[in-house]
């Protein structure tokens, strides 16, 4: 077996354990540099690739390359552009700048040395000086990424966001954030807008929604200002635009931002966007603004785990300065788990309540208190079918093949995985469970359940497969 072809297994591994956003952001151009009696060198285009691949996914790539290479038990990333790639990357070349062929670009004398981020830092991007600026930024300082709490669930994007408020324009352009309601891209952006003010007072930064820049847009084609409306954008350091999705369908502004657009990337200018789903699921939206906005990084933000809604929990209470016991936090995190937005609208009636009742509320208030908001949280759109067939496409088995007896050992993890999801996002009972699974009894629901729980304290690749079904049942 050669590297290319030991590579393309590992990557195909890899690319059906994780998100497809996270696929391409670590293993786009990576390849197998040397494979020697117990080592493996990887090329990967950037530091932050090096970073991730070396730190977190150590143990799923070894695992990987074991199976035909029992005696690797070590690898190394180095960093390396120039030479041919492994995975094209579908988009157009040059698109997505590495950190190394920048530093190449401005520092010669770095040809073969591995570079690290606070080199280029230290390089300090070119602002626009104060006058050129007509714009406010927008931005709302309440957001920053202190208060911003990282789980798995959006750790990619805030890896992201950190690395552009360091060197905005240069490490990823642009970034393409994407993820379903209330779960913290409006966060994101506005603390990357604010780290970068606070380091470059004079950034020329805007941000705001979609939507009104679709709204100024017409304001100024009606009063015949669409050339200064277009001026005004370009002469910008970093655009933020939040919800990109309110794109779809609108012919006319979908054309002047694509100028916006290409105006800022083609100066090396920051753009940061969001949308509530990724570039191809945007309907109707013009192909060549689609690969612009696949042409950078895309990172997706889903929905929190337990402990990252906990700690979400205890640190919205420390910012409210406002306590609550372990019993009463453990509830709200359990039973309110798909949208951030929903569990700080929770948090703030219990606390407006206790206030004015001028006492801590039991878990019984608690649970009154938020009856609506977690009835709400048993998905409507969600069916025990649409879970059932969305591991088994994912496993590449068929649903019956989950619900009937075969005791195949191919169909022992999928299996787990369906009773974990139809309990945990629909609220099955056991019983109902063991119904569905071919009349199983409920104490076998009740196994496979826990199970999973213990398993995914800390089987990462178990972790990223649910995310990824669970991608699969949003609709887009
Ligand atoms: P989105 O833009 O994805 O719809 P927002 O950024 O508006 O979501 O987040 C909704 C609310 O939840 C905000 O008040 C935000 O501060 C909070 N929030 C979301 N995710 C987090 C997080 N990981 N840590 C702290 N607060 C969060
Ligand atoms: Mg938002």
């Amino acid at each position: 077996m050669t590297k290319e072809e030991l590579w393309r297994i590992v990557l195909g591994e890899m690319e059906l354990s994780m998100s497809k956003a996270n696929f391409t952001t670590w293993f786009k151009n990576t390849f197998i540099v040397s494979l020697e009696e117990n080592n493996l060198v990887i090329a990967v285009p950037n530091i932050f690739a090096k970073e991730w691949l070396e730190k977190k996914y150590r143990k799923n790539i070894l695992e990987s390359v074991q199976k035909n290479f029992p005696k690797i038990n070590t690898f190394s990333c180095i960093i390396e552009t120039e030479r041919d790639t492994t995975i094209k990357s579908n988009q157009e070349t040059g698109t997505n700048q590495s950190i190394d062929s920048l530093v190449k670009k401005n520092h010669p004398q770095t040809q073969n040395e591995t570079v690290n981020l606070k080199k280029i830092s230290n390089h300090a991007p070119h602002f626009s000086t104060p006058q050129r600026r007509v714009f406010s930024s927008n931005l709302n300082p309440r957001y920053n990424f202190n208060n911003f709490v990282v789980g798995t669930n959006n750790e990619l994007a805030f890896a992201a966001c950190q690395a552009i408020a360091r060197d905005p324009g240069k490490v990823y352009n642009p970034l393409f954030i994407y993820g379903g309601v209330g779960l913290g891209k409006t966060h994101l952006i506005q603390s990357t807008g604010n780290q970068i003010l606070a380091n470059n007072p004079n950034a020329a930064i805007r941000y705001l929604s979609m939507e009104r820049f679709a709204n100024e847009l017409v304001d100024a084609i009606q009063n015949k200002k669409a050339k200064e409306f277009k001026n005004n954008y370009i002469a910008l350091d970093i655009l933020i635009l939040d919800d990109v999705q309110f794109l779809a369908g609108r012919e006319k502004t979908q054309h002047e931002f694509f100028h916006v657009f290409d105006a800022l990337y083609q100066a090396g200018k920051q753009l940061i966007i969001t949308s509530d789903r990724p570039p191809k699921s945007i309907p109707t939206i013009e192909d060549r603004l689609r690969s612009r906005f696949e042409g950078g990084m895309m990172a997706d933000v889903s929905n929190p785990d337990l402990e990252t809604r906990i700690a979400i929990i205890q640190k919205k209470l420390l910012e409210k300065n406002f306590e609550l016991n372990r019993e009463i936090i453990e509830y709200l995190a359990e039973n309110i788990y798909h949208n951030v937005r929903e569990l700080e609208g929770a948090l703030n009636k219990i606390i407006v309540t206790a206030q004015l009742r001028n006492k801590l509320p039991s878990l019984r208030e608690v649970v009154d208190l938020t009856k609506d908001i977690t009835s709400q949280n048993q998905r409507k759109d969600l069916s025990a079918e649409k879970i059932i067939q969305s591991v088994a496409q994912y496993y590449n088995i068929e649903p019956k093949d989950i619900c009937g007896t075969s005791r195949k050992r191919k169909v022992i993890r999928p299996r787990q995985v369906a009773v974990y999801l139809l309990r945990k996002d629909i609220n099955l009972s056991y019983p109902e469970i063991g119904e569905i699974l071919g009349g199983r009894d409920h104490s076998t629901a009740i196994y496979a359940f826990d199970k999973m729980e213990t398993e995914l304290k800390d089987n990462q690749e178990l972790n990223n497969q649910l995310k990824f079904i669970r991608e699969k049942f949003v609709d887009y």
